[in-house]
């Protein structure tokens, strides 16, 4: 079981590789494992943090 989870088909906006982006769950962000870069994601419509 793994807690990062790769999002296929998404550039990094960025370094504007494919396919480097993976999410993390546990904090709510997308990190970039090429460039390092750190964005915030909403994992769920109508879940209010
Ligand atoms: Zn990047």
């Amino acid at each position: 079981m793994t807690l990062a989870h790769f999002l296929d088909g998404l550039r990094c906006a960025v370094c504007g590789c494919l396919d480097v982006l993976w999410l993390d769950p546990v904090r709510g962000l997308v990190e970039c494992r090429e460039c390092g870069h750190k964005a915030l994601c909403v994992p769920d419509a109508g879940e209010v943090v």
